[in-house]
Protein backbone atom coordinates (compact mmCIF):
# COMPACT_ATOMS: atom_id res chain seq x y z
CA UNK A 1 0.00 0.00 0.00
CA UNK A 2 1.25 3.33 -0.69
CA UNK A 3 0.40 4.71 2.79
CA UNK A 4 3.14 1.98 3.68
CA UNK A 5 6.12 3.40 2.37
CA UNK A 6 5.71 7.08 1.61
CA UNK A 7 8.23 8.51 -0.75
CA UNK A 8 10.10 11.91 0.46
CA UNK A 9 11.00 12.98 -2.83
CA UNK A 10 8.02 14.08 -4.57
CA UNK A 11 7.11 16.16 -1.44
CA UNK A 12 10.71 17.68 -1.39
CA UNK A 13 9.42 18.78 -5.10
CA UNK A 14 6.44 19.80 -3.96
CA UNK A 15 7.53 22.27 -1.11
CA UNK A 16 9.83 23.94 -3.91
CA UNK A 17 7.91 23.92 -7.35
CA UNK A 18 5.26 25.25 -4.33
CA UNK A 19 7.08 27.58 -3.39
CA UNK A 20 7.83 29.14 -6.91
CA UNK A 21 4.63 28.72 -8.01
CA UNK A 22 3.19 31.33 -4.55
CA UNK A 23 5.71 33.37 -5.87
CA UNK A 24 4.63 33.14 -9.08
CA UNK A 25 0.91 33.05 -8.66
CA UNK A 26 0.78 36.26 -6.00
CA UNK A 27 2.96 38.52 -8.55
CA UNK A 28 1.05 37.85 -11.71
CA UNK A 29 -2.05 37.95 -9.48
CA UNK A 30 -3.50 34.99 -10.64
CA UNK A 31 -4.46 33.54 -7.44
CA UNK A 32 -5.88 35.42 -4.03
CA UNK A 33 -3.49 35.00 -1.25
CA UNK A 34 -6.28 32.54 0.57
CA UNK A 35 -6.41 30.77 -2.84
CA UNK A 36 -2.68 30.78 -3.09
CA UNK A 37 -1.91 29.30 0.41
CA UNK A 38 -5.09 26.33 0.08
CA UNK A 39 -3.26 25.79 -3.65
CA UNK A 40 0.56 25.39 -1.54
CA UNK A 41 -1.21 22.44 0.65
CA UNK A 42 -3.14 20.88 -2.18
CA UNK A 43 0.51 20.23 -4.22
CA UNK A 44 2.31 19.30 -1.24
CA UNK A 45 -0.93 16.40 -0.36
CA UNK A 46 -0.93 15.06 -3.93
CA UNK A 47 2.50 14.55 -3.68
CA UNK A 48 2.06 12.93 -0.60
CA UNK A 49 -0.99 10.58 -1.68
CA UNK A 50 0.15 10.42 -5.27
CA UNK A 51 3.75 10.66 -5.74
CA UNK A 52 5.40 12.05 -8.80
CA UNK A 53 2.58 11.72 -10.58
CA UNK A 54 0.27 13.97 -8.22
CA UNK A 55 3.16 17.11 -8.37
CA UNK A 56 4.12 16.63 -12.48
CA UNK A 57 -0.08 17.11 -13.03
CA UNK A 58 -0.60 19.88 -10.75
CA UNK A 59 2.35 21.66 -11.45
CA UNK A 60 2.19 21.50 -15.51
CA UNK A 61 -1.35 22.54 -15.10
CA UNK A 62 -0.92 25.18 -12.73
CA UNK A 63 2.06 26.82 -14.91
CA UNK A 64 -0.06 26.48 -18.27
CA UNK A 65 -3.21 28.15 -16.50
CA UNK A 66 -1.75 30.79 -15.38
CA UNK A 67 0.03 31.06 -19.14
CA UNK A 68 -3.45 31.05 -21.07
CA UNK A 69 -4.42 33.67 -18.56
CA UNK A 70 -2.27 36.16 -19.62
CA UNK A 71 -2.86 35.52 -23.27
CA UNK A 72 -4.91 38.61 -24.54
CA UNK A 73 -5.67 39.82 -20.74
CA UNK A 74 -7.48 42.67 -20.93
CA UNK A 75 -9.64 41.76 -23.89
CA UNK A 76 -10.69 38.79 -21.64
CA UNK A 77 -11.40 40.37 -18.55
CA UNK A 78 -13.53 43.11 -20.62
CA UNK A 79 -15.21 40.39 -22.20
CA UNK A 80 -15.75 39.01 -18.83
CA UNK A 81 -16.72 41.81 -16.73
CA UNK A 82 -20.59 42.41 -17.53
CA UNK A 83 -20.66 38.06 -17.62
CA UNK A 84 -18.98 37.08 -14.58
CA UNK A 85 -19.75 37.90 -10.72
CA UNK A 86 -15.92 37.44 -10.05
CA UNK A 87 -13.52 38.69 -12.76
CA UNK A 88 -9.37 38.71 -12.11
CA UNK A 89 -7.52 36.99 -9.43
CA UNK A 90 -9.17 33.52 -8.97
CA UNK A 91 -10.77 32.58 -5.32
CA UNK A 92 -9.81 30.19 -2.69
CA UNK A 93 -13.61 28.17 -3.56
CA UNK A 94 -12.57 28.68 -7.18
CA UNK A 95 -9.42 26.46 -6.48
CA UNK A 96 -10.95 24.27 -4.08
CA UNK A 97 -13.59 23.48 -6.97
CA UNK A 98 -11.22 22.66 -8.74
CA UNK A 99 -8.38 20.54 -7.13
CA UNK A 100 -10.64 18.66 -3.87
CA UNK A 101 -12.35 16.06 -6.34
CA UNK A 102 -8.29 15.25 -7.24
CA UNK A 103 -7.55 14.87 -3.70
CA UNK A 104 -10.45 12.74 -2.84
CA UNK A 105 -9.15 9.99 -5.70
CA UNK A 106 -5.89 10.48 -5.12
CA UNK A 107 -6.37 9.82 -1.44
CA UNK A 108 -8.07 6.51 -2.20
CA UNK A 109 -5.09 5.57 -4.16
CA UNK A 110 -3.05 6.25 -1.17
CA UNK A 111 -5.16 4.29 1.30
CA UNK A 112 -6.04 1.36 -1.24
CA UNK A 113 -3.08 1.55 -3.60
CA UNK A 114 -5.28 0.63 -7.08
CA UNK A 115 -3.73 2.21 -10.00
CA UNK A 116 -6.71 3.55 -11.82
CA UNK A 117 -7.48 6.04 -8.79
CA UNK A 118 -3.95 7.81 -9.39
CA UNK A 119 -5.25 7.88 -12.96
CA UNK A 120 -8.68 9.67 -11.64
CA UNK A 121 -6.77 12.18 -9.71
CA UNK A 122 -4.75 12.81 -12.74
CA UNK A 123 -7.75 12.79 -15.03
CA UNK A 124 -9.95 15.68 -12.48
CA UNK A 125 -6.74 18.04 -12.77
CA UNK A 126 -6.33 17.84 -16.73
CA UNK A 127 -9.99 17.77 -17.62
CA UNK A 128 -9.64 20.91 -15.04
CA UNK A 129 -6.85 23.05 -16.85
CA UNK A 130 -8.53 21.63 -20.47
CA UNK A 131 -11.53 23.69 -18.80
CA UNK A 132 -9.44 26.86 -18.33
CA UNK A 133 -7.79 26.54 -21.75
CA UNK A 134 -11.45 26.26 -23.49
CA UNK A 135 -12.87 29.36 -21.82
CA UNK A 136 -9.62 31.07 -21.16
CA UNK A 137 -9.02 31.04 -25.24
CA UNK A 138 -12.52 30.80 -25.98
CA UNK A 139 -13.47 33.88 -24.96
CA UNK A 140 -11.31 35.90 -26.82
CA UNK A 141 -11.52 34.29 -29.68
CA UNK A 142 -14.39 35.66 -32.71
CA UNK A 143 -15.95 32.38 -34.31
CA UNK A 144 -19.42 31.58 -33.13
CA UNK A 145 -20.34 30.02 -30.18
CA UNK A 146 -23.33 27.72 -29.47
CA UNK A 147 -25.19 26.04 -26.78
CA UNK A 148 -23.63 22.70 -26.56
CA UNK A 149 -27.52 21.25 -26.11
CA UNK A 150 -29.54 23.27 -28.23
CA UNK A 151 -26.96 24.40 -30.63
CA UNK A 152 -27.87 28.07 -30.75
CA UNK A 153 -26.18 31.17 -30.67
CA UNK A 154 -25.23 32.38 -27.18
CA UNK A 155 -23.18 34.98 -26.16
CA UNK A 156 -19.42 34.37 -26.00
CA UNK A 157 -18.08 33.04 -22.45
CA UNK A 158 -21.68 31.93 -21.14
CA UNK A 159 -21.30 28.54 -19.60
CA UNK A 160 -22.62 25.28 -22.07
CA UNK A 161 -21.83 27.47 -25.17
CA UNK A 162 -18.70 25.63 -27.03
CA UNK A 163 -16.81 27.20 -30.07
CA UNK A 164 -14.26 25.74 -32.38
CA UNK A 165 -11.23 26.91 -30.71
CA UNK A 166 -12.18 26.64 -27.26
CA UNK A 167 -12.61 22.97 -28.16
CA UNK A 168 -9.34 22.66 -29.99
CA UNK A 169 -7.88 24.08 -27.37
CA UNK A 170 -9.39 21.75 -24.53
CA UNK A 171 -8.60 18.40 -26.77
CA UNK A 172 -4.69 19.86 -27.08
CA UNK A 173 -4.53 20.51 -23.78
CA UNK A 174 -6.04 17.17 -22.68
CA UNK A 175 -3.40 15.35 -24.62
CA UNK A 176 -0.45 17.62 -23.53
CA UNK A 177 -0.76 17.18 -20.12
CA UNK A 178 -1.65 13.76 -19.93
CA UNK A 179 1.75 13.28 -22.16
CA UNK A 180 3.77 15.11 -19.55
CA UNK A 181 2.12 12.51 -16.96
CA UNK A 182 2.82 9.99 -19.00
CA UNK A 183 6.68 11.14 -19.73
CA UNK A 184 7.03 10.96 -15.62
CA UNK A 185 6.81 7.13 -15.67
CA UNK A 186 4.33 5.93 -13.70
CA UNK A 187 1.52 5.85 -15.92
CA UNK A 188 1.40 3.56 -18.63
CA UNK A 189 0.50 3.68 -22.43
CA UNK A 190 -3.59 2.51 -21.04
CA UNK A 191 -3.18 5.48 -18.46
CA UNK A 192 -2.04 7.70 -21.02
CA UNK A 193 -5.25 7.39 -23.61
CA UNK A 194 -7.82 7.18 -20.40
CA UNK A 195 -6.21 10.96 -19.40
CA UNK A 196 -5.93 12.35 -22.90
CA UNK A 197 -9.79 11.60 -23.75
CA UNK A 198 -11.46 11.51 -20.41
CA UNK A 199 -9.69 15.18 -19.51
CA UNK A 200 -11.45 16.25 -22.96
CA UNK A 201 -14.86 14.11 -22.05
CA UNK A 202 -14.56 16.56 -18.50
CA UNK A 203 -14.91 19.70 -20.50
CA UNK A 204 -18.02 18.07 -22.35
CA UNK A 205 -18.93 17.26 -19.41
CA UNK A 206 -18.89 20.83 -18.00
CA UNK A 207 -20.28 22.31 -20.92
CA UNK A 208 -23.44 19.98 -20.72
CA UNK A 209 -23.97 21.12 -17.08
CA UNK A 210 -23.11 24.47 -17.78
CA UNK A 211 -25.71 24.58 -20.72
CA UNK A 212 -28.40 23.12 -18.10
CA UNK A 213 -28.16 23.02 -14.29
CA UNK A 214 -25.89 25.86 -13.87
CA UNK A 215 -27.93 29.25 -13.19
CA UNK A 216 -28.11 32.08 -15.78
CA UNK A 217 -30.04 35.59 -15.56
CA UNK A 218 -30.88 38.33 -17.94
CA UNK A 219 -30.60 41.99 -17.21
CA UNK A 220 -33.63 43.90 -16.93
CA UNK A 221 -32.64 46.84 -18.16
CA UNK A 222 -30.26 46.08 -20.76
CA UNK A 223 -31.48 42.22 -21.79
CA UNK A 224 -28.24 40.77 -21.97
CA UNK A 225 -27.61 37.04 -20.73
CA UNK A 226 -25.04 36.81 -17.65
CA UNK A 227 -24.24 34.61 -14.49
CA UNK A 228 -24.10 37.86 -12.78
CA UNK A 229 -27.27 38.55 -10.22
CA UNK A 230 -26.59 42.16 -10.98
CA UNK A 231 -26.36 44.06 -14.21
CA UNK A 232 -26.81 47.49 -15.42
CA UNK A 233 -26.52 48.29 -11.46
CA UNK A 234 -30.29 46.46 -11.24
CA UNK A 235 -30.79 42.92 -9.54
CA UNK A 236 -31.20 39.95 -12.97
CA UNK A 237 -33.83 37.97 -13.54
CA UNK A 238 -32.97 34.15 -13.73
CA UNK A 239 -34.14 32.12 -16.61
CA UNK A 240 -32.37 28.94 -16.26
CA UNK A 241 -30.92 26.54 -13.72
CA UNK A 242 -30.86 25.62 -10.26
CA UNK A 243 -30.46 28.44 -8.28
CA UNK A 244 -27.18 27.03 -6.06
CA UNK A 245 -25.81 25.60 -9.11
CA UNK A 246 -22.80 28.25 -10.21
CA UNK A 247 -19.82 27.96 -12.35
CA UNK A 248 -18.13 25.93 -9.15
CA UNK A 249 -20.47 23.51 -8.34
CA UNK A 250 -20.35 22.93 -12.16
CA UNK A 251 -16.78 22.38 -11.84
CA UNK A 252 -17.12 20.20 -9.34
CA UNK A 253 -19.38 17.74 -10.46
CA UNK A 254 -17.96 17.77 -13.78
CA UNK A 255 -14.54 17.08 -12.33
CA UNK A 256 -15.89 13.84 -10.36
CA UNK A 257 -17.77 12.47 -12.80
CA UNK A 258 -15.09 13.02 -14.92
CA UNK A 259 -12.66 10.75 -12.83
CA UNK A 260 -15.59 8.37 -12.30
CA UNK A 261 -15.53 7.78 -16.10
CA UNK A 262 -12.04 7.31 -16.51
CA UNK A 263 -12.55 4.52 -13.70
CA UNK A 264 -14.60 2.81 -15.83
CA UNK A 265 -12.10 3.20 -18.74
CA UNK A 266 -9.24 1.67 -16.70
CA UNK A 267 -10.56 -0.59 -14.72
ZN1 LIG B 1 -27.60 45.16 -18.29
Amino acid sequence: MPYENINLIPIYIALGVGALLVALALWKKVLTIPATVSAFIILVLSALFAGYTGVVVFSVSFVLSAIVGLVKREKRKAREEGLYPHVGARGIVQVLCNAFPALVYASVYFALGIEAFKVASAVTVIAGVADSFASDLGIVGEGKVVSIITFKEVPRGMSGGVSLLGTLSALLSSIAVALVVFAVGEVGIKGLWVMALTGFIGTIIDSLLGASIQRAYRCSKCGKLTERQTHCDMPTIKVKGCKWVDNNVVNALSLVVAGAISLLFYL
